[in-house]
């Protein structure tokens, strides 16, 4: 690259992120698609330059799950707020896309949910595309015991997308200090006992097929997804925006508390909400949309 088009690039990122928080983006991180190479992390055919070999910098945008709606999960409140951050995170680096083509420079994304059914996933458990390596390598966050994203700004309450440019521009830093405080709540709190903490490592054991069995459950109830995990991680400055005392003791107490008393008082509000919009676990099978 010639020093007149690096120049222009300078001038291009800043237009980048003021494009994406004009559409709604809450994080925008800029990740050269070398790290991808150098981290030997991700096989090979799941790097941006394998899917599009024009591929330069993978620019990966996030949108918040405000942690009040979250807490109601499962809920018809929290499937129509996944819902509708998927829908505008798809719009948005559709719209990103278009607008570094009409300028001239070539881009591509990568939708941010990659398979079309649960059967699917079970059968084969990865997208073709994995935005939380993206994101990590975007200088958005890095991944808790929980298998998640943990990002400063929204813990795991995010969700992402990523675009694709043959564009050079300048990379963000990653973030280096583990955000996971390993508290090992979400493990706990996990209804499948789908998180088996190490002594050895960060990363949890994972099994993806409980948490999967999980999600059609919740699908065919009309409350999917779980997202408990999310819901009672500590890390995240959305936490003290939307402050609450105790909140870890009433995560950890939940399940036990609903059992001897589905109308506790101090669950009301999540409560009540569960029960409108979607099967309860205990009624006939739901019926499919
Ligand atoms: S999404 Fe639910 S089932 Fe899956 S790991 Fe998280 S808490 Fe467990
Ligand atoms: S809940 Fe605790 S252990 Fe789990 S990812 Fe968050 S900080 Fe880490």
């Amino acid at each position: 690259m010639d020093a007149k088009s690096q120049l222009d690039n300078h001038a291009v990122k800043p237009s980048i992120v003021a494009f994406c928080r004009e559409q709604g983006a809450d994080l925008v991180g800029f990740a050269p698609v070398k790290r991808w190479e150098e981290a030997g992390e991700v096989p090979r055919e799941f790097w941006p330059q394998s899917l599009w070999a024009p591929a330069q910098t993978v620019i990966v945008i996030g949108m918040q799950m405000p942690l009040p709606i979250v807490e109601t999960t499962p809920s018809i409140l929290h499937e129509e707020l996944y819902n509708t951050c998927n829908r505008e995170l798809d719009s948005l680096a559709f719209n990103l896309v278009r607008f570094l083509n009409r300028q001239g420079y070539a881009s591509y994304y990568f939708t941010r949910d990659g398979y079309g059914s649960l059967k699917i996933l079970k059968k084969r458990m990865y997208a073709a595309f994995g935005h939380v390596a993206a994101a990590r390598y975007a200088g958005l966050g890095n991944i808790g015991l929980s298998h998640n994203l943990l990002t400063p700004e929204f813990g795991p309450r995010v969700r992402l997308i990523s675009v694709f440019t043959s564009l050079i521009l300048e990379p963000d830093p990653m973030i280096a200090k583990a955000l996971c405080i390993q508290c090992g709540a979400c493990a706990k709190c996990c209804p499948k006992n789908a998180l088996i903490p190490r002594e050895d490592q960060l990363l949890a054991d994972y099994d993806k097929l409980a948490c999967a069995d999980m999600a059609a459950e919740l699908t065919r109830r009309r409350c999917y997804p779980c997202g408990i995990c999310t819901k009672v991680c500590p890390i995240g400055k959305d936490r003290s925006l939307y402050r609450q005392k105790g909140y870890a003791q009433k995560y950890l107490q939940e399940e036990q508390a609903l059992a001897a008393n589905p109308d506790d008082p101090d669950y009301q509000s999540w409560t009540h909400v569960r029960k409108y919009g979607s099967w309860q676990k205990d009624e006939k099978e739901g019926e499919k949309r």
